[in-house]
């Protein structure tokens, strides 16, 4: 609720002071050579709430429409666009609400106008472009080596933790599956966690924290007693999805089968998730361990299943590391960044099942016999079988019987 109070205040202070004023492209002949009007676009935002994009046009002939098209740079999938409201004047305006349609905070937004005057010639201007700051609050900043660390709350010490945790996290990826150096990671860090994933527009994200889709690392670090033990572990993670993405590219990621890449983000964090133990032992002994093979394309969205799937995931990749080397591991990641599926990829690569490998790591884990898996398989077949053979013995026994004799008289 404190938030919130603070927030509003500095919402109407942002919404005063904002404003990406971006310069008209071109001399006002050079457009007029074009066949274009001379435009000038503005663009005023408050983050999370709209973005009001205003366009003059200083052409003698009148306008009829002016459609406006926008969209975020990255991998965002395709481009937004909207008529745009004419005022006698010649000026086009349209209001975006972020409330609804939340874009990428950090972006660079790049727009456009296509204007049709009333006499039926029409043109496309220029493209301009700004960047969609979150300018709820006010950001402090420190750079160190390839990390660049925005944070809105807290002091410069938070911030030296995230560049620590970054720089130990990529020494740590490295060594784990030779992941490749960044030249240049962002990384801002909100205070809670609520609010970064309403910033996002992010429905269930678990941790509070970005996609490295959006070009940046967000990372949600309330103050407090576990601040500290928490940058040591979300930076790190957050940083070896983001260092799988620049691997294998936006397709080749979106292709990693969930157990790989989660499995490795976790390695990468710095303080182990105790819970990760306590969940696998749980689930071992009560034999409810989730098999591999479900766990390719998706986790579950039931808390304590979600738990055991990161688990698993840790304690599988773990366990690749071990028995084939870091080598094997960048080459599998690269493999999935090439489209195998989840199956193939280790058969690929590693020249074995995923459930034969799954068996390999329950043997190894949880010191169970190779014979484990089959009989969990078998398990359900066995109570049909002893029927079965019930019956058949039961019938054969009958058959053997003496029949008695008719009674004489
Ligand atoms: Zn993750």
């Amino acid at each position: 609720m404190k938030w919130v109070v603070q927030g509003w205040r500095r919402w109407l202070a942002a919404w005063v002071l904002v404003g990406v004023v971006v310069a008209a492209a071109g001399a006002k002949h050079a457009a007029a050579r074009r066949g274009h009007d001379e435009v000038h676009p503005t663009v005023e935002y408050t983050f999370g709430e709209r973005i009001r994009f205003v366009a003059r046009f200083s052409g003698e002939r009148a306008l009829q429409q002016v459609t406006l098209f926008y969209r975020p740079g990255g991998s965002w999938q395709g481009t937004l666009h909207a008529a745009m409201t004419l005022a006698p004047d010649g000026t086009a305006t349209f209001v975006h609400d972020l409330k609804k349609s939340p874009l990428p905070p950090f972006s660079t937004i790049f727009y456009w106008f296509r204007v049709r005057r009333s006499d039926g010639t029409a043109y496309t201007t220029p493209s301009f472009s700004f960047v969609l700051t979150d300018n709820r609050f006010a950001w402090q900043h420190l750079s160190e080596g390839p990390f660049e660390v925005w944070w809105h709350e807290g002091d410069d010490v938070l911030a030296q933790q995230v560049v620590d945790a970054a720089a130990a996290g990529l020494a740590r990826a490295e060594n784990l599956w030779l992941a490749p150096a960044p030249e240049h990671v962002r990384i801002y860090v909100y205070a809670d966690p609520r609010v970064l994933q309403q910033t996002l527009g992010a429905k269930g994200w678990v941790a509070g924290h970005a996609s490295p889709a959006y070009g940046a690392l967000f990372l949600a670090l309330p103050p407090g007693p576990l601040q500290e033990s928490e940058t040591r572990r979300l930076v790190p993670h957050e940083l070896a999805h983001d260092l799988l993405y620049r691997q294998v590219g936006d397709a080749g990621y979106h292709n990693l089968p969930v157990w790989l890449n989660e499995g490795l983000a976790s390695l990468t964090e710095l303080r182990p998730n105790p819970d990760y133990a306590v969940a696998l032992k749980r689930a071992a002994a009560q034999d409810r361990l989730l098999p591999l093979a479900s766990l390719c394309d998706t986790f579950p969205t039931d808390a304590s299943d979600a738990l055991l799937a990161y688990a698993e995931a840790t304690s599988f990749t773990a366990f690749l590391l071990h028995r084939y080397g870091r080598n094997a591991l960048h080459t599998l990641v690269a493999a999935y960044g090439q489209g195998v599926d989840c199956e193939s990829g280790v058969q690929h690569v590693l020249g074995r099942s995923l459930w034969r490998l799954n068996r390999d790591w329950e043997a190894a884990t949880f010191h169970r016999g190779w014979w484990y898996p089959i009989w969990e398989k078998a398990r359900p077949w066995v109570g049909v079988f002893a029927v079965l053979l019930a019956s058949l013995f039961l019938s054969a026994w009958l058959a053997r019987r003496p029949t008695p004799s008719p009674d004489t008289p």
